[in-house]
């Protein structure tokens, strides 16, 4: 049984390894086109590199997208992060064979290292792949999350679209934490064995989810609740104002799919674990099997989400904002294909996988929309070509944070080089964000 801290624990975890992970498997073939992937039969696991790493780095070795975020990781303490330590950390790692490093940051972490901090005017999504951890850590105060991403981006990238590219993976990360500790809820009420009738865990899910899936929800249902209230003492004398919101939340319309994922809770307590079930002896793991298979496609949950991120982008660059939404554009398409092949790979040629954070960005956000599982988000996103690693790695954090460590194939966590000084800066990380 998951209980709390171990879902947030899990997600942490996913986080740090997923990225790394996708790092790992982008590394071999970066800069290969997607052609020239498919005709070596594509990525399906670690390979030794047959680029520009060849002989340098070998099958499960990441690169400074992986380096850039663990620098990150362990730049912060009890109250947050710390740009001394993060610099700190940068120039450590600058100073030590800093295999895979960027044009841009190479530059920029040179003038750190003489005390000048200067981001280059560069595009490249050099910090958009490092500020997964903002995500983890600032899911629950957007203003930090947002003031955190611009800065830790301006000390190496100085332009408007390196700035939205971050704040998109931070943002995005956040929403992958909050939308999957949901989930994990779901689950952990549907695996509820113990429970007399099914229906004695309602409560305690529901306190959870209100409180994990943050204040936005409670706000929205209370001002619906005393609208209704209003309502009823104006309209009709003879309600006695006696309204059932714990059954009847999933009447009102909510913008944000997360809250359907609360009426699904409601509709699953009323439908699925009965008394007629379990008088039968039904066994709700078949169910969740069941539900496995079936999981859905990331594109509806976060739909929202995409909107809400592309808004936040307005005042940084409004290019990268459309960007962002052509995302849900090319999700509809493939949604209406049936996530047909095709279609899936125009959505990539439309967004591109280059190095420029205005393509590697939304292709790593659109690879987690188009899959239902962290390896199928994975595989989309490496054999994507392009800028494999980046786009890997972003796609993992996103993907490892939803999904969660556990989802993740054992063989591509035992075959990481470095696995478990990774895992523990995630378990730091984690332990630092309870204890605040
Ligand atoms: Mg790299």
């Amino acid at each position: 049984m998951v209980n709390k801290a171990q879902a947030y624990e899990d997600k942490y975890k996913g986080c740090i390894i997923g990225l790394s992970v996708g790092d790992a498997l982008g590394m071999p073939v970066e800069w290969f086109t997607r052609a020239q992937i498919e005709e070596m039969g594509g990525i399906r696991e670690y390979i030794d590199p047959i680029n520009k790493f060849k002989g340098i780095l070998k099958a499960g070795d990441y690169t400074d997208d992986t380096e850039q975020t663990l620098a990150l990781s362990n730049a912060f303490d009890k109250f947050g992060y710390s740009e001394d330590k993060f610099i700190e950390n940068l120039l450590y790692w600058y100073n030590h064979n800093p295999i895979g490093i960027g044009p841009t940051s190479s530059k920029a972490l040179e003038n750190l290292s003489k005390g000048i901090k200067k981001g280059m005017p560069s595009e490249t999504c050099g910090s958009a792949m490092r500020t997964a951890p903002l995500g983890l850590f600032y899911y629950d105060d957007l203003s930090k999350l947002v003031e955190k991403s611009i800065s830790i981006t301006k000390l190496t990238h100085n332009s408007p679209n390196a700035v939205a590219g971050a704040l998109s993976i931070s943002y995005m990360v956040s929403k992958c934490l909050i939308h999957g500790i949901a989930h994990n809820t779901y689950d952990r009420y549907r695996l509820e064995e113990g429970s007399d009738d099914g229906l004695g865990n309602m409560n305690l899910i529901k306190s959870v989810y209100e409180k994990d899936v943050g204040a936005f929800l409670s706000k929205d249902l209370e001002e619906k609740k005393e609208e209704d209230e209003y309502k009823n003492y104006k309209d009709n004398d003879n309600n006695n104002g006696n309204i059932d919101y714990d059954n009847d939340i999933s009447k009102y319309e909510h913008t944000d799919a997360s809250h359907s994922t609360y009426a699904k809770i409601i509709e699953y307590n009323k439908n699925v674990i009965n008394k007629k079930h379990m008088e039968k002896g039904y066994n709700p793991i078949v169910y969740i099997e069941e539900t496995k298979q079936k999981r859905p496609y990331q594109y509806p949950e976060f739909r929202k989400s995409i909107e809400d991120c592309s808004h936040l982008l307005i005042d940084t660059s409004i290019e990268f904002s459309e960007k962002i939404l052509d995302i849900l554009e090319i999700c509809e398409k493939v949604h209406n294909s049936n996530y047909d092949k095709k279609v899936i790979l125009e959505g990539y040629d439309k967004l591109g996988t280059g190095i420029n954070a205005i393509e590697a960005v939304p292709s790593a956000i659109f690879s987690f929309m188009i899959s239902n599982s962290f390896k199928s988000s994975l595989l989309n996103s490496i054999n994507a070509g392009g800028d494999t690693d980046s786009i890997g790695s972003m796609c993992g954090a996103l993907a490892g944070t939803y999904y969660g460590y556990n989802a993740i194939p054992k063989k591509w966590v035992n075959g990481l080089s470095n696995n478990e000084k990774i895992l523990n800066t995630a378990i730091n990380l984690y332990n630092l964000k309870v204890l605040d």
